[in-house]
């Protein structure tokens, strides 16, 4: 594709944008399970006036927007204040869960190059079920991956994650909760664990901080997962998930300031200037931050929690309605509005193929085999047709021979059947290399 001679009236662009989405996941109607949260009308309208209000604004400089360093210090003490993080809490703002984590990572290993320089080799210990964003910021940042086995119902093998440590390790983390499963580690557990060891914690709420606190309150039983745990150091929390914003807004906080430091990159010897940034963006669009600020002060604890509470109304509904159905059941024992379904007799990628012909989107995950539901309070407008649906999905499915399965099912069944896993990523990178290429 040539870059193009002449440019183009806006009405015309504006078209084609429209015209572009109309083969994308149509999440508005509450008939998709991941990619996009969403509260309400007046939420969006709140989020779109803050991105328009300061979307060139670049955060880059606290000196020529002190608006956006008040915005996001603001943020980041607001959410320090629902993780319990106390008044030594420091943290930063970043543009999603994966920087957050890679955040926390950086700090913890430039942390350890300081206090425990004997250590050459360092390395973290993850659950199976921690989002892959630890692989990548091990892989990014130089450290190896210690990955502790879960069993069926997603629980860490505590006796494996003990034996994990070794004089090596600088980094340990849980989940509260887990993407796939929506199952949280046992934190209390694991941190202490790792407070013995004198090693860094991290707590992994990316998904799970904008929505366990409000759940807390409202009388659910939640475990204690949060900056009340000895031995949790830092912890990420993601705006854009049950925060109800937009893409682009995330946080870390750390147990203070001490250790947030780590985290900061500052040169000084540039001929542009001093350069310093806390994570690893430099320019970045203000309208993220704006509409993080906008959204928690327009919601507060009550927006909160009564979102909190339609979303839990919805998940327990949704679960009720899938363990009736024989053949099909939960992982674990998920505690919030996250859970997955699997089955030991139907094929579920063809279960979540059968679905999407009915015009349901649900992701597919693999070892085991499920079904993955992220619930948004808007769901709890579909858990009537959405069950029925199932409902007729399980028959068909049921009926189906093995020979007749394909699509997704097909695709996950090769993938997984693959002996050799770095054969399987192979084929994965070159998929994706051929992907992003203009057709
Ligand atoms: C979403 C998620 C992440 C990664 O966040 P991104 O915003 O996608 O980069 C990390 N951990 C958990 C538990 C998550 O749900």
């Amino acid at each position: 594709m040539e870059f193009p001679q002449k440019g183009l009236p806006f009405d015309e662009l504006k078209s084609d944008l429209a015209a572009l989405k109309s083969d994308d996941m149509d999440w508005k109607s509450a008939r998709a399970f991941s990619m996009v949260f969403r509260a309400s009308e007046d939420v969006s309208r709140v989020v779109e006036n803050a991105l328009s209000t300061f979307v060139f604004e670049n955060g880059l400089s606290p000196f020529a927007f002190p608006s956006l360093l008040r915005m996001e210090t603001e943020v980041v003490a607001m959410t320090a204040d629902l993780l319990h993080g106390g008044d030594t809490a420091a943290g930063n703002m970043t543009s999603g869960g994966t920087e957050s984590i890679i955040m926390a990572v950086k700090a913890a290993r430039d942390y350890a190059r300081e206090k425990r320089p004997q250590v050459k080799e360092p390395e973290m210990i993850i659950p199976r079920s921690a989002h892959p964003a630890f692989n990548k910021a091990a892989y990014y940042l130089g450290l190896k991956t210690v990955v502790v086995p879960t069993s069926e119902s997603s629980e860490v093998d505590l006796d494996a994650f003990g034996k994990a440590f070794n004089s090596n390790t600088i980094f340990a983390m849980g989940s509260a909760f887990s993407y796939p499963h929506g199952v949280i580690d046992p934190i209390e557990k694991m941190a202490a664990i790792a407070d013995k060891k004198g090693v860094w914690f991290h707590v992994d709420s990316c998904v799970g901080g904008f929505i366990l606190p409000f759940l807390e309150r409202l009388g659910y039983r939640i475990p204690p997962f949060d900056f009340r745990v000895p031995g949790v150091w830092s912890m990420s929390a993601d705006i854009h998930k049950y925060g109800y914003v937009s893409k682009g807004a995330s946080t870390i906080t750390y147990r203070n300031g001490e250790l947030r430091k780590y985290q900061l990159f500052v040169y000084t010897d540039w001929n542009g200037g001093v350069y310093a940034t806390p994570a690893i963006s430099g320019a970045r669009s203000g309208g993220p931050v704006a509409a993080a600020w906008s959204v928690m002060r327009f919601l507060g604890w009550e927006g909160y929690m009564r979102l909190a509470k339609d979303a839990m109304e919805a998940t327990s509904l949704l679960m009720e309605g899938v363990r009736r159905i024989p053949g099909l059941h939960i992982i674990g024992d998920p505690p919030a509005t996250t859970f997955a379904v699997g089955s030991d007799t139907l094929n579920v990628y063809a279960l979540g193929d059968a679905m999407k012909l009915r015009g349901w989107h649900i992701d597919s995950q693999h070892m085991p085999p499920t079904l993955h539901f992220t619930v948004s309070p808007m769901h709890l407008k579909i858990v009537d047709p959405f069950l029925n649906d199932l409902a007729g999905a399980v028959k068909e499915v049921s009926l189906l021979k093995q020979e007749d399965i394909s699509g997704e099912a097909a695709i996950y069944g090769m993938i997984g059947s693959l002996p050799d896993r770095a054969q399987a990523k192979e084929m994965i990178t070159q998929y994706f290399n051929d992907l992003y290429r203009a057709k």
